[in-house]
């Protein structure tokens, strides 16, 4: 056993930062610059709730301006401190530089258990908090705009979004204020699913490089992988139901608050999904056996394991004991530096959070450009493209008729041909073109040089060189 102590979530990213940078060749200086958090507010408000004031806390931290706006989820949570909020704040700005989102990194969060409160004392809540935060210019479409993060979701970036929008009663541009809004209030569709989806092409993509498969001990395809999942929130939830439906996979342990899952001949997540929305947790879920211990499944046999729940799980102490070749970090931080030393001597590769789980502010990008551009993506080039994929289909049916026997168009292409991408295709495709493009350029930096030995490090590396080519360029 180790006696080293366990780095705290802000110590952690730190140290992963400083592994990287130390194979980099940076100007003096410009290491520290690029590591610590800008600014972080704390914002202390009171709101009047069942006949006495409550008072809150919450934070938005601002870890790196190098490009604007700001970007980073809004946490509604009891774990929420200043050194959480900053160690999500800096993943946020390493994330968007590896996924090429224009952006600098931001985080918020709120210290609540929003379970406690009814809809219209969320509501008020969230107002207030926005409030706090839209007076500082913390919320504001050119300079930093919020996203949902563990405990948020489309219900409150509406109120969000409608609270800033009334504070700037004549800005053309506030509904590019916060992003995952409901479609029907100036969101984008995919953006609910979007975290989860890029989970599933980012194992799709991993799995397209065999020698990467081969690190990790395995072979094949994603098809028939065992998965383990803890947290079926918005990212677990996603990526289990597509990587269940549309690649094959057997969700063998789903772990929640309550406790764990398991079943080796696999579970139907939607049917999970559906009990905890009726009885508030797994337990008493009837096609698999419920553990108290959650944690004690994340250590079980299988091929792939994804936390997406909080951080800090996979740590010093269970490290040693977790038998997943593969672990996708769905969540942020789910495993510590500390922890991510003994993995990597191991032989378990690890596809990073900032990776991994990028697919939400890679949507997000879409919806701030689809609400500064006033259009809906797709709307002027749709029933185009659908006049000119007619042509070629009515060319098709004359060869058709000419060949008789010969030849025949198969049964479904016409239909499939003939449509025009719709918006959720579109960022559909361009979540996958990124998740692929940002993979691509991870793995060669892990394979090209001998001292990267993880994906995390070629992460770091890719994403240090960006932020500091943009510094540079501003002549820092
Ligand atoms: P969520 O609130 O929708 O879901 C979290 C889930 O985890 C819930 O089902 C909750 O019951 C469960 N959970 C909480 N504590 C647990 C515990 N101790 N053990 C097991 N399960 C537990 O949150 P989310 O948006 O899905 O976020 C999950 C993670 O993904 C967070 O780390 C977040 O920062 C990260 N993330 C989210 C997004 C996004 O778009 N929502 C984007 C990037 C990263």
């Amino acid at each position: 056993m180790s006696t080293k102590t366990e780095p705290s979530f802000r110590e952690s990213v730190d140290l992963m930062f400083n592994h990287a940078v130390a194979l980099m060749d940076l100007p003096p200086g410009l290491e520290e610059k690029i590591r610590v958090c800008n600014a972080t507010y704390t914002v202390r408000f009171g709101v009047r709730l069942r006949g006495k004031i409550e008072t809150f806390t919450g934070y938005r931290s601002v870890h790196s301006e190098h490009m604007e706006p700001v970007k980073g989820g809004i946490r509604f949570a009891m774990g929420v401190n200043q050194d959480e909020v900053e160690a999500l704040a800096a993943l946020m700005t390493y994330k968007c530089a590896l996924v090429e989102a224009p952006f600098g990194g931001s985080k918020g969060g709120l210290r609540i258990d929003p379970r406690q409160y009814e809809e219209h004392e969320m509501e008020q809540i969230t107002r207030r908090f926005a409030y706090e935060l839209a007076k500082r210019d913390l919320i504001h479409p050119s300079q930093n705009v919020p996203a949902p993060d563990m405990g948020t979701g489309e219900r409150e970036m509406a109120w969000i979004a409608d609270q800033y929008r009334r504070m700037n009663t004549t800005d053309i541009n506030a509904n590019a204020c916060v992003t995952g809004k409901p479609a029907h209030a100036g969101g984008i569709q995919g953006r609910v699913e979007a975290t989860g989806r890029g989970v599933q092409y980012a194992l799709r993509e991993f799995f397209r490089h065999p020698e990467d498969v081969a690190k990790a001990g395995m072979s094949g395809k994603l098809d028939g992988k065992r998965v383990i999942v803890q947290g079926l929130g918005n990212v677990g939830y996603h990526a289990a139901t597509f990587l269940q439906h549309e690649d094959g996979c057997r969700i063998t342990g789903i772990i929640e608050r309550d406790g764990a899952l398991f079943n080796p001949d696999g579970i139907d997540v939607e049917s999970v999904r559906s009990w905890i929305v009726k009885h508030g947790g797994v337990t008493g879920y009837p096609d698999a056996t419920h553990t108290a211990s959650g944690a004690a499944v994340l250590e079980e046999d299988c091929d792939i394991l994804i936390p997406a729940a909080l951080e800090g799980v996979i740590n010093m102490e269970n490290a040693n004991r977790i038998k997943a070749p593969l672990i996708i970090e769905a969540a942020n931080g789910p495993v510590t530096a500390g922890a991510d030393e003994i993995l990597r001597e191991k032989g378990t590769v690890i596809i990073p959070d900032m990776y991994a789980n990028a697919g939400g502010v890679t949507v997000s990008y879409f919806e701030w450009v689809k609400n500064l551009s006033h259009i809906r993506f797709g709307r002027m080039q749709r029933r185009q493209e659908e006049a000119r994929h007619q042509l070629v289909v009515d060319e098709l049916s004359r060869l058709d008729e000419y060949l008789g026997d010969a030849w025949s168009m198969t049964p479904d292409f016409k239909e499939k041909y003939l449509r025009g991408a719709d918006e959720l295709e579109l960022v559909r495709s361009g979540l996958d073109d990124t998740m692929r493009t940002a993979y691509q350029k991870m793995s060669q930096v892990w394979h090209e040089r001998d001292d990267v030995k993880d994906l995390r490090t070629a992460a770091y590396i890719i994403a240090i060189e960006r932020v500091s080519s943009s510094y540079r360029a501003k002549g820092l």
